[in-house]
Parts: C-alpha cells; sequence; structure tokens
C-alpha cells in the first residue's frame, strides 16, 4: 500500500494548495482498495450489483435456428429469381414445438416466430409478401428474399463458452434479461460497499429539532443519502456530530471501523477554527486540499483507522474482504450543501465506484448551448448549476439558475445538470457549447 506521499510523487504538477480537479481525480483514483468479497445473489437482486466473474454462457443463445418472422419456410435454392414461385405447404412450425418430419423438395412449410427451422430450410419470406392460394400453394414474388434472411441462428446472439457479460460490470435491467436467457438462477457479485457519513458543526440542528438562533438544520446528510443511495452503496448515517474533539474522535474511529469509506461534510476550510482536521489528521494519513474549483474548494482526503484504532476501540475488521486492516478512505468535504454535491459528483461518486469494483464508466457529457455568455477565469474547473431544454430549433440549450451561491441548495434542486467549465477555459460567449453533466439518465 503506497503511502499518501508516494502517491503525490507519481502525480505531475501536484500542488496541495492549488490542486487542478483532474490531478486530484487521478490521486484519488491511484488511493483507493477495490472490494473483494463475493457474494451470490439471486438474478433479480443483482440490479445495481458489481459483478464479481465474467459471465459465461453456458448453452448457445439461441439453442437452434429459429425464424425471426411469422411466414414461410422454405429451401432459397427452390426460388425463381425470375418470377414468381409456388410452394405447397406442408404443414405449420409452432414456437416452442418441434417440428418433426421432412418438408419434402418443392414444400415450403409455415412458420411461426421462434420456431425451430426444419433441416433443409433457410429462409423464411414473412406472411405479408405472399399469397396463398386455395389450392395450399404460397405463391411468392420474384426478388423478394434473399438465401438466409429472417432466419435467426443458433449461437448468434451469444455462442457457447462466450463472455456475456465481464467482471465489473454494474448490472442493468437489460442484464437481468440477458441473465435469464442464459438459464441462470444466481450470480456472483461483490459485497457492496459500506459508506459511513455524518455532519459537523455546531451550527447545525437535525430535522425535528427547534431551530436556534444561528443555527441551521443539517441538509448534507440528506443530499448525501439521495447520493449514496443512488449508487446502491451500504449507508451508515452517524449523524450530526459537535465540533468537539472527543465527539469528532468517536465518530471517525467508529466510522472508519464499520465502513470502507468514511464521508464528513464541514470543517475542512483554510484557516477553520474548528476541531475536524486536527481530528482527521490525528486519525490516520490524511491531507487537506485546496482544490483549483469552484464551488468546493476545500476537502480532506486520505486513509483513516487502520489496524491500531480497530483495536483501540474493540472492533475486529467485519469488512471481509473489505479494506482489511488499512482503515477506510476518507472524504472530509467541505460543509456548503452546494459544495458538498459538487464535490461528491466530481471525486467521491467514482472513487465509491472503484472501491465497489465498478469498472471505469465515464459519464458521457452533453453539449448544449450556452444561452447567456458566462464569466470564467481560466485555472480553475467550475460546476454550475444548469437547466437543460431543447430550443425552438430542436438543439439542446443550457440556461444557468440564477444565484449559484455554493450555499444555495434551492438552485441544486431547480437545475437538471451541472454544466462543467473546464479548468484552462476563459469566458463563454452566448451560443458556445458548453459540457453539461445531466443528473438523470435512463437506467
Ligand atoms: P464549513 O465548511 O464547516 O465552514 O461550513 C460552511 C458553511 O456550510 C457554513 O455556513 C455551515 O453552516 C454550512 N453547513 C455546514 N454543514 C452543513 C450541513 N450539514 N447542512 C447545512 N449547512 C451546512
Ligand atoms: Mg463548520
Amino acid at each position: 500500500m503506497d503511502s499518501l506521499a508516494q502517491i503525490a510523487s507519481c502525480i505531475a504538477g501536484y500542488d496541495p494548495r492549488a490542486l487542478p480537479v483532474a490531478q486530484a481525480q487521478d490521486f484519488i483514483a491511484r488511493l483507493v482498495p477495490r472490494v473483494q468479497a463475493i457474494e451470490r445473489v439471486a438474478v433479480r437482486s443483482a440490479l445495481g450489483r458489481v459483478l464479481a466473474q465474467d459471465l459465461i454462457s453456458p448453452i448457445d443463445v439461441p439453442a437452434h435456428d429459429n425464424s425471426a418472422m411469422d411466414g414461410y419456410a422454405l429451401r432459397s435454392a427452390e426460388l425463381d429469381p425470375a418470377g414468381e414461385t409456388q410452394l405447397l405447404v406442408s404443414g405449420t412450425a409452432y414456437a416452442g414445438q418441434a417440428f418433426v418430419g421432412q418438408v419434402p423438395a418443392g414444400q415450403a412449410l409455415r412458420i411461426m416466430t421462434g420456431a425451430l427451422m426444419p433441416a433443409g430450410l433457410d429462409t423464411v419470406v414473412p406472411q405479408e409478401l405472399t399469397r396463398l392460394g386455395s389450392d395450399g400453394r404460397v405463391s411468392i414474388p420474384a426478388g423478394v428474399v434473399r438465401p438466409g434472411d429472417n432466419r435467426r441462428l443458433r449461437g448468434e446472439d451469444l455462442a457457447r463458452g462466450e463472455a456475456a457479460l465481464h467482471a465489473g460490470r454494474i448490472v442493468r435491467p437489460a442484464d437481468l434479461g440477458l441473465m435469464a436467457s442464459l438459464g441462470q438462477a444466481e450470480v456472483a457479485v461483490l459485497r457492496r460497499l459500506r459508506v459511513a457519513f455524518f455532519s459537523t458543526g455546531d451550527e447545525l440542528r437535525s430535522v425535528g429539532e427547534p431551530l436556534d438562533e444561528g443555527c441551521v438544520y443539517d441538509s448534507n446528510r440528506y443530499t448525501l443519502h439521495g447520493m449514496l443511495t443512488r449508487l446502491g452503496v451500504e449507508l451508515i448515517d452517524l449523524g450530526v456530530v459537535p465540533d468537539r474533539p472527543e465527539a469528532l474522535r468517536q465518530a471517525f474511529s467508529q466510522a472508519a471501523a464499520c465502513a470502507d469509506a468514511v464521508i464528513s461534510s464541514g470543517g475542512v476550510s483554510v484557516g477553520e477554527a474548528d476541531h475536524t482536521k486536527q481530528v482527521m489528521a490525528e486519525l490516520g494519513e490524511v491531507l487537506f486540499w485546496t482544490i483549483a474549483m469552484r464551488p468546493g474548494r476545500p476537502m480532506a482526503i486520505g486513509r483513516i483507522g487502520g489496524q491500531e484504532s480497530f483495536s483501540r476501540i474493540g472492533g475486529q475488521d467485519s469488512r471481509s474482504g473489505g479494506g482489511g486492516g488499512g482503515g477506510a478512505i476518507l472524504f472530509g468535504l467541505p460543509g456548503n450543501p452546494v459544495a458538498v454535491m459538487v464535490t461528491f459528483y466530481a471525486f467521491v461518486r467514482a472513487a465509491l465506484l472503484a472501491m465497489s469494483g465498478a469498472t471505469a464508466q465515464p459519464l458521457p457529457p452533453l453539449r448544449a448551448i450556452s444561452v447567456a455568455a458566462l464569466r470564467k477565469k481560466p485555472g480553475r474547473t467550475e460546476y454550475q448549476r444548469g437547466i437543460v431544454s431543447q430550443g425552438s430549433d430542436g438543439r439542446w440549450q443550457v440556461r444557468i439558475t440564477g444565484a449559484q451561491g455554493s450555499g444555495i441548495l434551492r438552485s441544486m434542486s431547480q437545475a437538471n445538470g451541472m454544466v462543467v467549465l473546464h479548468h484552462a477555459q476563459g469566458d463563454v460567449a452566448a451560443g458556445e457549447l458548453v459540457d453539461v453533466l445531466p443528473f438523470d439518465g435512463l437506467v
């Protein structure tokens, strides 16, 4: 396991006081371990889980050559290329029932979609292209099909022994169907990542408590709950922790002992007077970064817990195959509600997916026209909350949701995506294309 200093030495231009987003992402990718423990779950329960092993097809899919259409199966060699062909219909093949017998030369077979192709027949003419005479003969005009048309070949979807899905895949609805089509009742997935989180700050009150003078309700645990739930990790909500060294020490140790990753919010700003940073540093190897981004500049990252603190709080590592004795990965996020979400999407999301064993699936950004001019200083990455809609010309456009202050959660709620203005990018003119990360996806 590399020390944080060793990792930092691999990052070109590493400067903890002005760290570009890409460098911070690179650092985190090198830092995080991956869960190892495997469990078997029923196919339906695999949705959203990470496949532990390649899923090898035990069968050919489809298992037999079959018809892709309702129509007539025939021998393509018997079709007259110059004129109409007439063939006597010798019977019917239904899906799920093997057709018994032979189709004599010069004859066709009425066939349903999914029915097995009888031996010797190679092509299906869709019913709507044919005419059935009262004499039981089907007439097929010239040139309506080519040899092999409308026939699905055995194994064309998947050949036996082929990998249908690869390890590291996050299982999606289509994959459940694919697993079922292979006759699988269960699959091997990696155990779920455990993530503990809490909010820090003396000014925070929990929902249900009276709001004392100068206090705010803790909203970060709610947005974190939402984002973590969407990621499919196991959540451990440790509540609000006051700015007292013993309380913070207890919360961080408890979190590190029971989780693979610990997310705190608040108390990491430069010149912060509270005790959060001090306690983090005491419990492990932690770096305090100022990231060249807006919002969300301060952030702490590192490992806390580890072997001695497990024994100190009397807990054996219950995280079989997880972080092992190496403790938990700490993400100390800033306190501002929007900064929490932006730093989560910019850094924590990909890190937790990697820890969960998922192979990287970068989110494809949407390119949209900025309706208004945007001011942007080169040398930092800016995330602005935006509303993407379709213009009257059918092209995608984005407008910024009013005030962008990092405490204004309402604009995050109004937005349906984040406009990402990259590190080197300068001012954006109205009508220019910008990158947007949409909040919602189809699956
Ligand atoms: P900090 O990073 O601790 O200096 O907090 C920055 C700002 O975010 C302060 O105005 C805090 O009151 C606010 N804040 C911190 N944590 C939370 C939270 N959990 N919910 C809502 N606001 C918070
Ligand atoms: Mg604070």
